[in-house]
Parts: C-alpha cells; sequence; structure tokens
C-alpha cells in the first residue's frame, strides 16, 4: 500500500518516484465504477514546488467492458497519462461549513511546467501523507468510455428477437438490419461518443 500513501516529507523538489501494480480493490474502483482486470501497473512522479505538490505519471491496465450496443462482455486495453496538483487544504477561519469536500477545481499550471498549457485536476491533502487512491480511481474513470462498443461498427442486437446482428442476420429478416429506430439510436450513439473526444 506505500505507493499509496507516499509521506509528504518525501516529496521534494527532486521529485519521488513511484511505481506499482494495484488491483481495482486498493484503487477503491468497484465493478460499478470500471472493473479491472487482474492489476493496473501505475508509475508516478511526484515533485513539490513552492508547496504544491505535482503528479504526473500513467496508469496501465485491461477493464472489463460492456458492449452498450450488443450488450456482449470485452475486454479493453487501459493506458493513460494524467497530471494533477495536490494543495494542502487550508482550514478557513468561520467559512469551515463552506467547504465543498475539498473536491477538484481547476487551477493553472504555473509557469515551472513548461509543456502544453493545460489545467491539471487539483486535489486536496491533509496531514502528513497523501492519499493517491481516491485521485487515481477518478482518473480511471475519467478516461473510461461512456458507451463502451466491442467494435466500432458493432451491430447491436435485433430489436425484435435480441439476436445478436455480428453474428449474421436473424428471421425476422423482413425489415433490412434493425429498422429506422435502431438506426436512429445507433447514429445517436455514434454522435455522443464522438462528442467525448
Ligand atoms: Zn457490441
Ligand atoms: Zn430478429
Amino acid at each position: 500500500m506505500g505507493i499509496l500513501t507516499p509521506k509528504i516529507s518525501d516529496i521534494t523538489d527532486e521529485g519521488l518516484s513511484l511505481s506499482g501494480d494495484l488491483t481495482g480493490d486498493e484503487l477503491g474502483l468497484t465493478d460499478a465504477d470500471v472493473s479491472i482486470r487482474g492489476t493496473m501497473s501505475v508509475g508516478l512522479e511526484l515533485r513539490t514546488i513552492e508547496r504544491t505538490i505535482y503528479v504526473t505519471g500513467v496508469m496501465e491496465g485491461t477493464a472489463g467492458r460492456q458492449c452498450v450496443r450488443c450488450l456482449k462482455e470485452f475486454d479493453e486495453p487501459v493506458a493513460f497519462a494524467l497530471r494533477v496538483v495536490y494543495e494542502r487544504e487550508v482550514k478557513s477561519t468561520g467559512l469551515a461549513g463552506k467547504r465543498d469536500g475539498g473536491r477538484k477545481k481547476k487551477v493553472a499550471t504555473p509557469p515551472t511546467v513548461e509543456e502544453e498549457e493545460q489545467n491539471d485536476d487539483l486535489y486536496y491533502f491533509t496531514g502528513d501523507h497523501l492519499d493517491l487512491a481516491p485521485m487515481l480511481r477518478e482518473q480511471v474513470i475519467l478516461t473510461s468510455p461512456m458507451h463502451p462498443l466491442c467494435t466500432n461498427d458493432c451491430l447491436g442486437l435485433c430489436a425484435r428477437c435480441g439476436h445478436d446482428m455480428n453474428g449474421g442476420p436473424c428471421r425476422c429478416g423482413v425489415e433490412p438490419s434493425g429498422g429506422p429506430f435502431e438506426v436512429l439510436r445507433a447514429m445517436k450513439e455514434k454522435l455522443k461518443d464522438a462528442g467525448r473526444r
């Protein structure tokens, strides 16, 4: 569990590298979020600059998904890079009740990080350890497709008999595949997914 709870005092401006393999459980992911097959390999680089902790890293693994069209379960490789920022949660005097759970806001990337301009997700920490699991869990969820497809041109199920059209036409066969409503639904699905990228 060491990788998930680094000591703040170990994170210097020289940087601290962490890596390991973590299960969905360790990341706090339930199958209702994203179902991780085996473990996710996590590599993180943490650096403190003027009391702000900058975290960059990569996560890689395999997720079990269910196709929204044909309902087939399939495994999909997951690999993405993350960049987030941690700041110490300030106990605001008098406004204690107003803290919104200490959750994410967007902050501008400071000039010390000179890559492409990008807003990093902001998280807060208290005490002398970071708790990375909630952040990693959230990053996995954020990068997961809202409408998983087993293949981009999955034909889905016959609206009448439930036959998996990927395996060839069914006996309902009177109408050409799907019918107007099915075609419309598939188009909407495509638009939704295109809009997310
Ligand atoms: Zn499918
Ligand atoms: Zn059918």
